[in-house]
């Protein structure tokens, strides 16, 4: 009879609508194929950013880093460091004593770097920093000593020098006018002269990459290798120097910031890139950059997971149909949302009350479909990571003639900290993919500025520059 036939049409309207979400969860999938793909090409974009005639053009930069050791363990001495371009702004004093009771002790003050000048002007950037330093030092009653300082500045910088650094451009939410192109470290050495208040002596201008890879090198002399999977997403590692055309020297190592959160660029990953992803890039500071970053990093994961939802509400399969004002919002979904959503031991209802905070009403439906959202979206991310790694472990164990490399990886970064998923699927990925090399993620504490100070105190050590 008739209500046969509506209990039918509506049976058929949720196999369809099913259908649907499944479709866009399927076109986050990665098969093993793609993953190789990913991986082949990562290493060809390396080799390519090392090679001379095409370094400069390279989507993957592979810039020098002018590092060439890790740690030994006499490093000592009192350092400031400054910790620019991840989750917050960060002034530390750093404290490290050599020897048999070598140790690293740190004092430091988070402050806050206001939307307006994260994307003002370079000076007024700047002059903010400063003065942040100015309230650290006056806290710390250490206004008159002129310290050592490493500046961990965590964007792409073309170094001339381990104090010279001229930033390529701005990536994730930075836009501050009159820097590309600059050296980073003299535009904070004016700052302090405009303050004119106190000296400081700026020893390193260093990676966040760098600065977790020396941190993890502290303690384990096999960590070559340096991974943020935080706000942004990139890695660092030891290369030969005779691998690097771009330097006129042929012994030893340094340290490579390979910058890879602009692999992609070049279009050649745009067969797994979903509409999302291109919207998701189209919204943000800097269209058509850093393509894989936006795919793998904590400052874009949430913002693919709003354009998903934002469709499937399109599409009457979410929040009955309606698109509130909050999921009109950028920037809602934080990793510290995503990573509690798909917590195991949350309950849907706690799922609910969570989106409830950002301001969108679900029913019981909705939060389980929001949370599968997110797992795909986290998952495809872990895999591109572990993918682009067994490029580089790859690279590591032919560059040493080895049938089976074993490696240390040093992390740091709020997505792989809090996630409850991410550093799990990241780990399987890479052993797929890297069978010959055993891996060892081992994760830093506070590798910024830890390994800013180790940096400045082994310059300080070997070249004993900034005495100018
Ligand atoms: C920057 C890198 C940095 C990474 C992690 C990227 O956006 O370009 O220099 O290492 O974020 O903070
Ligand atoms: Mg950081």
């Amino acid at each position: 009879g008739k209500g046969a036939a509506m209990v039918t049409a509506v049976a058929c309207r949720l196999v369809s609508q099913r259908k649907q979400i499944d479709e866009i969860l399927a076109s986050f999938e990665l098969s093993k194929e793609n993953l190789i793909e990913v991986k082949n090409k990562m290493r060809g974009e390396l080799e390519y950013g090392l090679k001379k005639e095409t370094h400069a053009t390279a989507t993957v930069k592979m810039l020098p880093t002018y590092v060439c050791g890790t740690p030994d363990g006499t490093e000592k001495g009192k350092f400031l460091a400054l910790d620019l371009g991840g989750t917050n702004f960060r002034v530390l004093l750093v404290k490290i004593r050599s020897g048999r009771r070598k140790s690293v002790r740190m004092y430091n003050k988070i402050f806050a770097i206001p939307l307006e000048i994260m994307q003002g002007t370079g000076e007024e950037l700047f002059d903010h920093i400063v003065q942040c330093i100015a309230e650290f030092l006056e806290y710390m009653g250490i206004k008159g000593a002129r310290l050592p300082l490493g500046f961990t500045f965590s964007f792409p910088c073309r170094q001339a020098s381990i104090d010279k650094g001229a930033l390529v451009e701005w990536t994730k939410g930075f836009k501050a006018t009159d820097c590309e192109g600059e050296d980073v470290v003299d535009m904070l050495r004016e700052a302090i002269k405009r303050r004119n208040e106190f000296d400081l002596d700026i020893v390193a201008v260093v990676n966040d990459t760098v600065g977790t890879m020396m941190t993890c090198g502290y303690e384990d002399p096999n960590c070559e290798i340096g991974f943020i999977a935080g706000t942004g997403s990139n890695v660092c590692y030891m290369e030969e120097m005779k691998n690097i055309e771009i330097m006129e020297v042929t012994e030893g190592k340094m340290c490579i910031n390979t910058e890879w959160g602009g692999f992609g660029d070049n279009g050649c990953i745009d067969s797994i890139r979903t509409k999302y992803d291109k919207e998701v890039d189209e919204g943000s500071l800097n269209p058509g950059k850093q393509r894989y970053e936006k795919m793998t990093s904590g400052m874009y994961l949430g913002e693919i997971v709003r354009q998903i939802l934002i469709d499937l509400t399109k599409h009457g399969l979410l929040f009955r149909g309606q698109i509130s004002e909050s999921l009109r919002t950028r920037g809602i979904f934080e990793t510290k949302f995503l990573s509690h959503i798909e917590s195991d031991r949350l309950a849907l209802l706690q799922v609910r009350r969570i989106l409830q905070q950002l301001g969108l009403d679900s029913t019981c439906d909705d939060s389980i479909i929001v949370k599968e959202v997110c797992g795909a979206v986290s998952k495809r991310a872990a895999q591109l990571c572990g993918a682009g790694l067994a490029a580089i472990v790859e690279k590591k164990r032919e560059n040493s003639n080895l049938e089976h490399l074993k490696i240390t990886v040093g992390v740091d970064g709020t997505l792989y900290k809090l996630h409850p998923h991410f550093s799990g699927i990241l780990r399987e990925t890479v052993k797929e993919m890297a069978p010959q090399c055993d891996v060892t993620f081992m994760l830093s504490e506070d590798g910024s500025g830890k390994g800013a100070a180790l940096i400045t105190a082994v310059a300080k050590r070997l070249h004993n520059v900034g005495e100018n």
